[in-house]
């Protein structure tokens, strides 16, 4: 075992605080990582503060992670001690079910999450990337490319697949009208990966100063949803919405831009549910209404192949841990561009 040092929530409405735990010992699929980097996701807060209503505590979250092989067990081929390496949301499945062998882990009904999920091995819960290390079975871990900016790299083990994932499924190519609503950790992602795919983006946000920059990102128009005349200028103009709002919202307004035959795909997980879309909406032009999960570890790399060959990674600030508390009040308030990422080396301070 491996004494492992980490931030955790301890509690729903209680700030983050130190955190130590073991590892387990590495076993003969297992790698060792030594943490460097972990980006921080909108999702971590609503598990931290058991907005899903599921959490178990201590919990110590983190599902963007970077870092350097330390350590391999004895039937691990594909890595070497160090060696670069990402670990995202998954960290096992059961290996056999029809998912699985899709390469869609995320939808097994085994799947176990980097955090707050039960725990095989200590029958406790898995612990996150706020940490200095972790042990993961080589089935998901990731390879990572030494040419990007590494902290950036960080983002894609989650924001940057779970919105590859749905407009590779949904087939975007180029000349494609897309539409990408919030520019926050996903949307940011988004809006880079559509526009490497060829589609003619459209970013939709509340923040109207984040406009310039969602063109710098981009996108190749920017309409304030607040906005009804220039929302209406858009209508029944897009073949495919990404919606990445993290709380509850009017749906309709948005299915209203789609054509005829144009899917709206969320990827955000509110605490309590939209307001119900409209049938007309969908019936008149046959729209649909859709949502997705992740994406496996096949695509995952596939993802970050593609983001390397585009040099793509996310735009972030860096922080120490130990202002992991404040950069969760400003990503609730919109006021990150657009990751927060952590230095894990702030942990021995
Ligand atoms: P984020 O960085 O906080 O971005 C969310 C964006 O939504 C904000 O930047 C803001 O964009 C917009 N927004 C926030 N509140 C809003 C409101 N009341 N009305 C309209 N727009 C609002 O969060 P994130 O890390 O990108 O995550 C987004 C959501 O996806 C979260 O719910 C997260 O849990 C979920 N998620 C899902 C998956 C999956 O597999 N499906 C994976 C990861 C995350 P503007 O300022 O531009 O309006
Ligand atoms: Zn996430």
């Amino acid at each position: 075992m491996k004494k492992s040092i980490a931030y955790a929530a301890y509690e729903p409405n209680k700030p983050l605080a130190p955190f130590q735990f073991e590892r387990r010992d590495v076993g003969v699929n297992d790698v060792q990582i030594e943490i460097l980097y972990c980006g921080v996701c909108h999702s971590d807060i609503h598990q931290a503060r058991n907005e899903w209503g599921n959490s178990m505590y201590p919990m110590v979250p983190g599902h963007e992670i970077v870092g350097r092989v330390t350590k391999v067990g004895k039937s691990v081929n594909e890595f070497k001690v160090g060696d670069l390496a990402g670990v995202g949301c998954m960290v096992d499945s059961c290996g056999h079910c029809p998912d699985c062998q899709d390469h869609l882990e995320q939808f097994c009904n085994s799947c176990v999450y980097t955090y707050n999920s039960p725990d095989i091995h200590n029958g406790l819960s898995t612990y996150g990337g706020y940490s200095d290390s972790v042990v993961v079975d080589q089935r998901f871990v990731l390879n990572v490319s030494d040419k990007l900016n590494l902290p950036a790299v960080a983002p894609l083990l989650c924001a940057g697949i779970t919105t590859y994932s749905p407009l590779r499924h949904w087939n975007i190519k180029r000349g494609d009208h897309v539409g990408i609503v919030g520019l926050g950790g996903l949307g940011h992602m988004a809006v880079k990966i559509a526009h490497a795919m060829g589609a003619y983006v459209v970013l939709f946000t509340t923040s109207p100063e984040k406009a310039l920059d969602a063109k710098r990102l981009g996108a190749d128009e920017v309409v304030i949803s607040r906005n009804q005349d220039e929302m209406s200028k858009v209508s029944g103009t897009l073949d495919f919405i990404l919606n990445t709002v993290a709380a509850p919202h009017d749906l309709d307004q948005f299915m209203a831009l789609l054509k005829r035959d144009g899917t709206m795909c969320l990827v955000g997980v509110p605490d309590s549910p939209h307001p119900s879309p409209s049938i007309a909406n969908l019936i008149f032009k046959r729209r649909q209404l859709a949502g997705s999960l992740i994406g496996g570890i096949k695509e995952t790399q596939e993802m970050l192949d593609f983001c390397a060959e585009h040099n793509i990674t996310s735009d972030i600030e860096l922080i120490p841990i130990q202002k992991i508390n404040e950069a969760y009040e400003r990503i609730l308030k919109s006021d990150v561009k657009y990751r927060f990422v952590i230095d894990m080396e702030s942990l021995k301070s």
